[in-house]
């Protein structure tokens, strides 16, 4: 079987918020080591300031995503997670899971929450079916 490199989207949302603050400390820094050259230093530390800012924001956003995401009980690993749009992966096991009655038994692929290829892959199974 094919190792599955899917992962939770909130799991995915957070570490890219975390890269973030780290870029955001990174260009800062980089600030510093320009302190003879003032307008570049205070480039960097804008850029940087941006950056945690904005992973702030990131991180209100996961905030509201959360609440809006579905809690559920892992079949696989039994632990609490959520389920965000049509498809997503548990938190802890990265197991597949689906909301959408019509995509069970289907093979997992991230573009189900894409509309248009979903409603491709449903049609199709149900000619399959017929
Ligand atoms: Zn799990």
């Amino acid at each position: 079987m094919a190792k599955l490199s899917y992962s939770s989207k909130i799991n995915k949302i957070r570490s890219f918020a975390l890269i973030l603050v780290f870029a955001g400390i990174l260009l800062m820094y980089v600030g510093i080591m320009f302190k003879k050259i003032p307008w570049l230093m205070a480039t960097f530390f804008i850029l940087g300031m941006l950056a945690v800012v904005f992973s702030c924001v990131v991180y209100l956003w996961i905030g509201s995503l959360s609440v809006k995401a579905v809690p559920v009980v892992c079949p696989n690993c039994q632990k609490p997670t959520k389920v965000l749009g049509h498809v997503d992966a548990c938190m802890h096991c990265n197991q597949p899971l689906t909301l959408d009655k019509n995509l069970e038994g289907i093979e997992f692929d991230e573009r189900y929450n894409k509309r248009r290829f979903r409603n491709e892959a449903i049609s199709k199974m149900k000619q399959e079916n017929e």
